[in-house]
């Protein structure tokens, strides 16, 4: 028979990881990280600790303890016998880490299917990340020793390219249609906060299974979500398994609304405009962008968010020599120092981040400091000491992101307020969603018009039954016979 079971995603807001087994082949819909779980027992300074592999994972419920799919080096150190593979592959909604984070602890011969941009944004964690889960596309032996050149035992890095593998991805590409075992998968890309977000429909002789990923109606790429809803009600799902992060907000988002409101704030501002905005956002950046052009002011990126963007070439919204790429002082602070040759300055960043220090369209908070009018700088806490460097006057800055949801983010808000008020600089606030509402929802769900539904990815599934008569309260760890 075939079997859903949800190991992630269950009475919380992401953390997705459900198995669905279907005549002899097992898949994974995400394999993400509970930043509930993660909250309720860790901190900055308190995180599961390496030196065990998976024990910290297991113990507390961030890792379900199932045979055939974890990475043989953990494996190994924590002295467990070699298994089998027993997944045939793991379907990637997108790359928020609440979907595909724990994909670093998976085995390498487990091939992941995902679109093209979701494939280049976890390259890009891995690559620029300061996350020590970040084997994502490649997977660096741990625990593993090699003979150096002395003939003495030494710990293998990423430096020791013999010892990183490849992970298996599967780009697929719009009405692709491939097989796995017994299932045809269909990847549908739907709208989203992070480009390259989709969902699937998993057709097979047993019925067919909807899973929504992540979803909305209200950003840039919302005919995508609408033709997801025609395709999936086309499917006639036996099964639907539907986030619902908003299920219980009736408020309707929209990013044109974000904008206009962006728009107006930088035309009554004197002085920089700061936005703090979701990193990864590419929708909101393109709202921020389009906002400082309405103005004739330069959009100012970070280093991390040009690296993103250069690497998502066509498809990111606009090209990185369009906008300001602001390099910042780090270690010796030698950028803003004169006399200093390219060299010795490069030592001060990371090998990542060099290739951008000498662009022609790269500045310095120096240059924020002398013209604050001519620009609109992406910012966030974590680089807020720059403040220090730029001496702002008479500058604004726009939260374009959510609300704080824990007690370290109401902490990490206070902490940001306090920069503020400091520097006199004013707030504001424009932000929409990355979800549907729960209009929408009731209305896509109306719509598809599944045998039986699964909400997941919400912490209200009891309003899904108030408008829809066949709904599974689904329970962590839970295996459900279809
Ligand atoms: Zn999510
Ligand atoms: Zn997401």
């Amino acid at each position: 028979m075939p079997s859903l079971t949800f190991y992630g995603g269950v009475n919380e807001i992401g953390g997705n990881k459900i198995q669905l087994e279907v005549g002899g082949t097992k898949l994974f819909l995400d394999f993400g990280m509970s930043f509930k779980i993660v909250n309720q027992y860790f901190a900055e300074f308190l995180q599961p600790r390496k030196c065990t592999a998976l024990a910290d994972f297991f113990e507390l419920g961030l890792l379900p303890d199932i045979k055939g799919i974890y990475r043989a080096d953990y494996l190994m150190h924590m002295d467990r016998p070699e298994e089998e593979r027993s997944v045939d592959a793991v379907l990637l909604s997108h790359a928020h880490a609440d979907h595909a984070q724990y994909i670093h602890f998976l085995r390498t011969d487990i091939p992941i299917y995902c679109t093209k941009a979701t494939k280049i944004i976890l390259q890009v964690l891995e690559e620029t990340g300061s996350n020590p889960l970040s084997d994502l596309v490649t997977a660096c032996d741990a625990f593993t020793f090699y003979t150096n050149k002395k003939g003495n035992l030494s710990r293998v890095t990423r430096r020791n390219t013999e010892f990183v593998h490849e992970r298996i991805y599967h780009v697929m590409e719009p009405e692709d249609k491939v097989k796995i075992g017994s299932l045809e998968i269909e990847m549908v890309p739907v709208d989203h906060s992070l480009p390259g977000a989709c969902g699937y429909i998993i057709h097979s002789d047993e019925g067919n299974l909807v899973y929504t990923g992540d979803i909305r109606f209200h950003g840039s790429n919302q005919a995508l979500s609408k033709t997801f809803v025609e395709k999936a009600k086309a499917a006639k799902p036996k099964w639907l398994v539907s986030e619902g992060t908003r299920i219980d907000n009736m408020q309707q988002d929209s990013e044109e609304g974000v904008k206009n409101v962006i728009t107006q704030l930088i035309a009554t501002a004197k002085g920089l405009v700061f936005v703090e905005h979701p990193i990864r956002d590419l929708d909101r950046v393109n709202t921020i962008f389009e906002a400082a052009k309405a103005n004739k002011r330069e959009f100012v990126v970070t280093l991390k968010l040009a690296y993103l963007i250069e690497a998502l070439g066509a498809s990111a919204p606009f090209s990185l020599s369009n906008v300001k790429i602001l390099v910042p002082k780090k270690s010796w602070g030698l950028i803003s120092k004169d006399g200093n040759n390219r060299k010795l300055v490069e030592q001060d960043y990371a090998t990542w981040e060099r290739a951008f220090i000498s662009r022609e369209n790269a500045i310095t908070c120096n240059e924020l400091q002398q013209n604050p009018e001519h620009y609109v700088a992406s910012m966030s806490l974590w680089e807020i000491n720059q403040l220090t460097d730029i001496q702002p006057e008479a500058a604004i800055w726009i939260k374009s992101s959510c609300e704080p949801f824990s007690d370290e983010m109401i902490l990490d808000e206070e902490r940001k307020r306090n920069w503020l008020e400091h520097f006199g600089i004013k707030d504001y606030f424009a932000h929409a969603s990355g979800h549907a509402s729960g209009a929408e929802l009731k209305a896509i769900i109306t719509e598809i018009n599944p045998h039986r539904l699964y909400p997941v990815h919400t912490e209200h599934s009891e309003m899904f039954k108030e408008f829809f008569r066949n709904v599974e309260m689904v329970e962590l760890g839970k295996t459900y016979t279809l």
